[in-house]
């Protein structure tokens, strides 16, 4: 396995007391240090080219980003940049294609996963604007750089609790980039409902699975094994990528769902036992949010354990049993979809 990480993640600066925080980047690194010490390759992050960039933004909104070079700026309530963001940014989109390429190379593969350990987050960031944290979209740019390398079908699954408006915003038309997110519902951004489908060649092509509040590991396990896998495994992607954020652990500062890190490995095996069924065990972990410290560090050392296959799929006696959110998840998934996908 490859992970993408580096000290420089830690040059963006955030208000004080601000969740996504400087120390996010410490605790990134040591994930990467522990996944060395387990056999895994540990590379420097590189800038994304303004090509790689323009796949998925206007050129207007990068150069606005660029434009607060040597600044420090509010961009809205939650999101700010320091001297150094522009630059970090980069990297941060950056190490998402690098993590593609370590996974795409023709002919022999070296690595079978590839991992980027970057913030800031991307998700919410869209083609022209930046916010919630999220200046480039780091999963998009991956994802468009996997379909200019001549992938046809890509899939992008978002467990980050909060809803990928950026990512969905840029395949909401696109047939060839399926998004699949789970999500606290209603909840920042405030989009994410069942019935926000995809439009156009791209309508069935965005799976939304909103979750009330309070769910647990048993919940997530429901709508993994009866929604998001199955969607998965029917649109036969020839590469994963995982929006991986870790908010919705139960020890979370911004949001209220109850996972636990044993859910988050659980979550994790069961996308990479897909994935060696569909894409040749092509996966690529980019990460998003996650604000408690220790959950983070905790639940990234266990998903990269998964990811690099040296955990079955099992369900732990540690994680919760449902309480019937994730059902009634299920249900608004399949009415919004009906008829779109055989394995609902
Ligand atoms: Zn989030």
């Amino acid at each position: 396995m490859l992970v993408v990480s580096g000290a420089r993640f830690a040059d963006h600066l955030t208000p004080p007391g601000h969740p996504e925080s400087p120390e996010r980047a410490d605790v990134l690194e040591a994930v990467a240090a522990r996944a060395r010490a387990r056999g895994a390759e540990v590379t420097a992050p590189r800038a994304a080219t303004r090509e790689e960039l323009l796949r998925v933004h206007t050129a207007p909104h990068v150069d606005a980003i660029e434009a607060t070079r040597g600044h420090a700026l509010m961009i809205d309530a939650d999101t700010f940049t320091s001297p150094d963001s522009a630059d970090v940014a980069l990297l941060a989109a950056g190490a998402a294609v690098q993590a593609v390429e370590a996974v795409l190379v023709p002919g022999e593969r070296p690595h079978r996963a590839a991992v980027a350990l970057v913030r800031p987050p991307g998700h919410h960031a869209e083609s022209r604007r930046a916010m919630g944290f999220c200046f480039y979209n780091n999963v998009a740019v991956a994802a468009a750089h996997a379909r200019a390398r001549g992938v046809a079908r890509v899939a992008v699954l978002d467990y980050d609790v909060h809803h990928g408006n950026g990512t969905q915003e840029m395949f909401y038309a696109d047939s060839s980039v399926l998004y699949v997110s789970t999500h606290q519902f209603p909840f920042y951004p405030g989009t994410g409902a069942a019935t926000e489908t995809g439009e156009k060649e791209g309508r069935g092509f965005t799976v939304n699975l909103p979750i009330e509040a309070g769910a647990t590991d048993g919940d997530y396990v429901r709508v993994f094994e009866l929604g998001v896998l199955p969607v998965l495994e029917e649109f036969g992607p020839g590469l994963l990528l995982i929006s991986a954020g870790f908010d919705a652990h139960e020890l979370d500062p911004l949001a209220q769902m109850r996972m636990t890190s044993a859910g988050f490995a659980w979550v994790t095996s069961a996308l990479r036992e897909m994935a060696d069924r569909v894409c040749d065990g092509r996966v690529v972990l980019v990460t998003e949010g996650g604000y408690a410290l220790s959950a983070l560090g905790e639940s990234l050392d266990l998903a990269l354990t998964a990811l690099a296959g040296d955990a079955t799929v099992h369900a732990p006696a540690a994680m919760r049993p449902p309480t019937g959110r994730g059902d009634r998840s299920l249900a608004a998934l399949a009415a919004a979809q009906a008829g779109r996908w055989h394995g609902l």
